[in-house]
């Protein structure tokens, strides 16, 4: 009984700082062993075991000029455990890695044609399993990103890729029969915010990217309210937006096809665009440059943003807002309607200044690298408990 309690305490001295170094990459050993209230000694002593254990190493730390001796910084091991990281646009594909830390491996981004799901899950699956090949026993689960609403493994609905009940269970096979997570491209870009970017540390955030549509996620405590099967965040397709609109999704109303290229294209009288996030990104061009039309098409994108953030304002109460991809742009370009907008939206009581005022409305840090970070994060979380169980008891 005392050998398993002792037992028990080392996995989690281990699984503690194993954590905290993945959650603060370039802290030093010196640095972790206060965070986490232990001593020199400790520190050292798990250390060991991490490193023997092939989950984290050390490298000497820059001299600091301070008195004493210098500390090592904690880094994956050379040859410790790597997620597969796949992201799906409605466009495009990529496969990459992930280590310890949450860094991304440069990869690179093929296009494909938009065809039925078959195709592109086999170039995919095809990658998966020539990474597995090359990273062997490191590699230890798969998280894919994707825009589309989410259920376990399968893709319940994704319009921009024409994708209904997509399974994604093969890709785990590809990868030698891995543990697989899968989400929303927006919720895990949200997932990222709150671990890395500009919604770290805070307790609750809203995150919101714009693309094609709109999605997001908001996040308690750094991680995502997903609702009872994963497929909540579904903000876009909240009725904020015309109801006289028949929106891609099925349902009238919807937010999500009045702040993006979709929205922009009938501001300017055009057709709707055959790839909305690209025609978006020359309908700002325009706009920066100047363009009286573009400019009020902007300013009515915008504004229907901001609209629909202050309403979520009321209902959810985030202390602040994160705006990714077109969102971000927007935000950039006609920040004042946007604020306006939300303003206008929320309730008389938040209009004050103040602490229960109005949140911060800020841009997303991460850019596109938001949804495969956050796809590393889900899928290190699902295993980086279990990884430090096996290999810590072990010896
Ligand atoms: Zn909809």
């Amino acid at each position: 009984m005392a050998t398993m309690r002792a037992e028990e305490l080392r996995v989690q001295g281990a699984l503690a700082l194993l954590r905290h170094a993945h959650a603060h990459p370039g802290v030093t050993r010196a640095e972790a062993a206060a965070s986490l209230g232990l001593s020199s000694g400790s520190a050292t002593e798990i250390m060991g075991r991490l490193r023997a254990a092939r989950l984290l190493g050390e490298r000497a730390s820059a001299p600091t000029g301070g008195r004493g001796r210098p500390s090592t910084v904690l880094v994956p091991h050379p040859e410790g455990p790597l997620v597969a990281v796949v992201e799906l646009t409605h466009a495009t594909w990529t496969v990459t890695t992930a280590a310890i830390g949450g860094e991304l491996a440069p990869a690179p981004v093929h296009r494909h044609r938009g065809g039925p799901p078959g195709e592109v899950l086999a170039e995919v699956g095809a990658a998966l399993e020539g990474l597995r090949a090359r990273a062997g026993d490191r590699l230890a689960a798969v998280g894919v990103a994707l825009p589309g609403t989410v259920r376990g493994h399968t893709v319940v609905q994704a319009a921009t890729l024409r994708w209904r009940d997509v399974d994604l269970s093969g890709l785990a096979a590809s990868a030698g029969g891995l543990p697989l997570t899968v989400g929303n491209d927006a919720s895990l870009a949200g997932v990222a915010e709150a671990l890395r970017g500009a919604a770290r540390g805070v307790p609750v955030a809203l995150h919101l990217t714009v693309e094609v549509g709109i999605g997001g996620v908001l996040l308690v405590g750094g991680g995502p309210v997903l609702g009872a099967t994963g497929a909540g965040g579904e903000f876009g397709h909240v009725p904020f937006g015309d109801p006289g609109l028949r929106c891609p999704c099925g349902a009238a109303g919807c937010w999500d096809i009045m702040v993006d290229g979709r929205a922009m294209a009938r501001s300017l009288g055009r057709a709707d665009p055959e790839d909305p996030r690209a025609f978006a990104g020359e309908v700002l061009a325009a706009a920066r440059a100047g363009d009286g039309p573009a400019r009020a098409a902007v300013t009515e994108a915008a504004d229907a943003l901001g609209r629909g953030i202050g309403a979520l304002l009321n209902a959810l109460d985030p202390a602040v807002v994160t705006l990714g991809g077109l969102g971000a742009d927007l935000l950039e370009v006609a920040g004042d309607t946007i604020s306006a907008a939300v303003r206008r939206a929320a309730m008389a009581w938040r209009r004050r200044d103040g602490l229960l005022g109005l949140p911060p409305v800020v841009p997303a840090e991460l850019g596109s690298r938001g949804p495969s970070i956050g796809a590393a994060e889900s899928a290190l979380a699902a295993v980086l408990a279990d990884l430090t169980r096996e290999r810590v008891t072990r010896r």
